[in-house]
């Protein structure tokens, strides 16, 4: 089953999909350095001041502070 969009996340750098037996989790490696960022933000993320893209996200979203 596929993973609901996590938004921003999914084309930002500070990303790492957690894959188990029965889920899919977006964790935002942020989240060790900053304690503003958490480790699983609520998905879809809208708006997120540490957005960065990624050089191959597919899509070009706007981060918006
Ligand atoms: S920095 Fe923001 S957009 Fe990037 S993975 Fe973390 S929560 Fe998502």
């Amino acid at each position: 089953m596929p993973s609901p969009p996590a938004g921003l996340c999914d084309s930002c750098r500070h990303q790492q999909v957690v894959r188990t037996k029965r889920s899919t989790f977006s964790l935002c490696r942020r989240w060790k350095d900053d304690e503003r960022y958490p480790r699983y933000p609520r998905l879809p993320v809208l708006r997120c001041r540490g957005y960065e893209r990624r050089a191959d996200a597919a899509d070009d979203p706007e981060a918006r502070t």
